[in-house]
C-alpha cells in the first residue's frame, strides 16, 4: 500500500484515487485512532457532499458519532475540535487549493492541530485492516451542529482590536476563490465595520472564477479591482480558507514572506519572542524579526510541522511563504480569517500596506522545479552535499548552502511530486539568477548521467 498521506492530508482526483470506498475506510481508521466522536466539515467542492456521506458511513459504522458542522473553512473546524473536549478529532473534506476535480481529507487531532506524522502512521495502519462493524446498539449517530461559524468568528473578534478597526473606515476587495471562506470572511469584515467589494465570493464547487491557489498569476482580477475601486487593500483566500494573501491599494501582490515580516514586526512590538518559519523562507523575515528584538527558528517545510515546532518553542507567531499564517494565541494551525483580521489591525496602526512594503529591505528569489524521479532524489542531494566543500550549510530539510554575500540556495527534493526544488535568494538580482542557473544546470547534468567533476 502506498502512503495515504501527503504533506497536507489525503488528496487526489475524485473517483480515481479518492473514492467513496476509501473515504469510508479513512473515516473508520480515524475514528478508531481517535477513539470517539469526530467533527466533520467540508469545503464547497461538488464532490464534497458525496465524500461526507462516505466518511460518515465509515465513522458511524465503526461506532463513533459524527458532528457535522456544515460547509466552513478548515480552521473553523479546527477551532471547534479544540474547544469541545467530547470531540476526539476531526475530518475536513477538502483538497485546499487543488483544481475542482480533486478532493481529499485533512485529519485533525483532539487539540485541533493537523495530525502528526505518528498519528498519520497509526491511521495508515488501521486503514490497511478489516475493521469490524460496531454491533447495532453501539452504532454512531449523525448529528448536525449549528453555530460553529459564529463561534469561530467570535473567537477571532475576541483576539483583535475591533474598535480601532471599526473606527478606521477601511475598504477592502475580497476574493474567496468561491471556496469555504465565502461563509466566514464577508461576515468577519461586516462585524469589523470594513466595507468589502467582493469577487469570487459565490460558493460554487467548480471554481469558475479562478484557480483556488492564491498565487500572483491567479489574482490578476483582484489586483486590478483593488486598485480600480480605491480599496485600502485586497484579500485573497485559497479553497479551504486556511491561507490568506494580500494586495496593496495600488494592486501590488504581497508575497507571503513580506506578509510574515509585517505581521511578525507588529506581533513582536507587543510580545517579544520566537518566530517559526520553514527553511524556504526569505532572509527578509529573519532580518525584520531580529531588528524587532525577536529570534527565528527554522523547520522543515509543511504547516503541521511549523505548528508543532511553535508549540515546542512557545513561539509568538509562525508562517509559510504561501500565505499560511499561524497565531498561537488563537490556535496552532494556519488561519486565513485570523490573518486577515491581524493584517487589518496592522494597517490601522502602521499606515498603508504599500508604505509598509516599501520600507522592507529588498531580496531577490528564484524557485525552480527540476523534473526528478523519486529514486534519483537522494543521489542528487548527496551529489550536491559532496560538492559543497566547506560552504556553511544546514540540513533541516534538504541542503541549504549559505554564501558570504548573505545569499543562499536551498536544494530540496519534493515530498509529493517527482521534482527537485531549487530555491535561490540574494540581495543582488544578477547573483540570484546566476546562482539559480548554476545549480539548476548542475542538477540536470547529474540527472543526465554526466556529473561535472567539482573543481
Ligand atoms: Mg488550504
Amino acid at each position: 500500500m502506498g502512503r495515504l498521506f501527503g504533506t497536507n492530508g489525503v488528496r487526489g482526483v475524485v473517483n480515481s484515487t479518492i473514492t467513496p470506498e476509501m473515504a469510508a475506510q479513512v473515516g473508520r481508521a480515524v475514528a478508531k485512532v481517535c477513539g470517539g466522536t469526530l467533527a466533520v466539515g467540508m469545503d464547497t467542492r461538488v464532490s464534497s457532499r458525496m465524500l461526507l456521506d462516505a466518511v460518515s458511513f465509515g465513522i458511524q459504522s465503526s461506532g463513533s458519532d459524527v458532528r457535522f458542522l456544515g460547509v466552513l473553512p478548515t480552521p473553523a473546524l479546527q477551532y471547534y475540535v479544540k474547544n469541545h473536549e467530547d470531540v476526539k478529532g476531526g475530518i475536513m473534506i477538502t483538497a485546499s487549493h487543488n483544481p475542482p476535480e480533486y478532493n481529499g481529507m485533512k485529519c485533525i487531532s483532539s487539540d485541533g492541530t493537523e495530525m502528526s506524522l505518528l498519528e498519520e502512521e497509526s491511521v495508515e495502519e488501521q486503514y490497511g485492516r478489516e475493521l469490524p462493524d460496531a454491533p447495532f446498539p453501539e452504532m454512531g449517530r449523525f448529528i448536525e451542529v449549528e453555530g460553529a461559524i459564529d463561534d469561530y468568528l467570535d473567537g477571532i473578534l475576541g483576539n483583535v482590536d475591533v474598535e480601532s478597526i471599526r473606527s478606521a473606515g477601511l475598504k477592502v476587495c475580497l476574493d474567496c476563490a468561491n471556496g469555504a471562506a465565502c461563509y466566514t470572511t464577508p461576515l468577519l469584515l461586516e462585524r469589523l465595520g470594513v466595507k468589502a467589494v467582493t469577487l469570487n465570493c459565490d460558493p460554487q464547487g467548480r471554481f469558475p472564477g479562478r484557480d483556488s491557489e492564491p498565487t500572483e498569476e491567479n489574482l490578476s482580477d483582484l489586483m486590478r479591482m483593488t486598485r480600480d475601486v480605491g480599496a485600502d487593500l485586497g484579500i485573497a483566500h485559497d479553497g479551504d480558507g486556511d491561507r490568506c494573501i494580500f494586495v496593496t491599494g495600488e494592486g501590488m501582490y504581497v508575497s507571503g514572506d513580506r506578509c510574515i515580516a509585517i505581521l511578525a514586526r507588529s506581533i513582536l512590538a507587543k510580545k517579544p519572542g520566537r518566530i517559526v518559519v520553514p527553511v524556504n523562507t526569505s532572509s527578509l523575515v529573519e532580518g525584520v524579526v531580529v531588528d524587532s528584538g525577536g529570534s527565528v527558528r527554522y523547520t522543515q517545510v509543511g504547516a503541521p510541522i511549523v505548528a508543532r515546532k511553535m508549540q515546542e518553542y512557545d513561539a509568538v507567531f509562525g508562517g509559510e511563504e504561501n500565505g499560511g499564517m499561524i497565531f498561537p494565541e488563537f490556535q496552532y494551525c494556519r488561519d486565513g480569517a485570523m490573518a486577515c483580521a491581524r493584517m487589518l489591525e496592522c494597517v490601522v496602526r502602521g499606515g498603508p500596506l504599500s508604505d509598509m512594503i516599501a520600507a522592507l529591505p529588498k531580496y531577490y528569489t528564484s524557485k525552480v522545479s527540476v523534473d526528478c524521479p523519486d529514486n534519483m532524489k537522494s543521489p542528487l542531494l548527496e551529489h550536491f552535499r559532496s560538492r559543497a566543500g566547506d560552504t556553511w550549510r544546514e540540513d533541516i530539510d534538504g541542503l541549504k548552502l549559505f554564501f558570504e554575500d548573505g545569499g543562499w540556495v536551498l536544494l530540496r527534493p519534493s515530498g509529493s511530486e517527482q521534482v527537485f526544488r531549487i530555491f535561490t535568494e540574494s540581495k543582488d538580482e544578477a547573483t540570484c539568477e546566476a546562482r539559480s542557473q548554476e545549480y539548476v544546470e548542475e542538477a540536470r547534468r547529474y540527472l543526465e548521467g554526466t556529473p561535472r567533476i567539482s573543481s
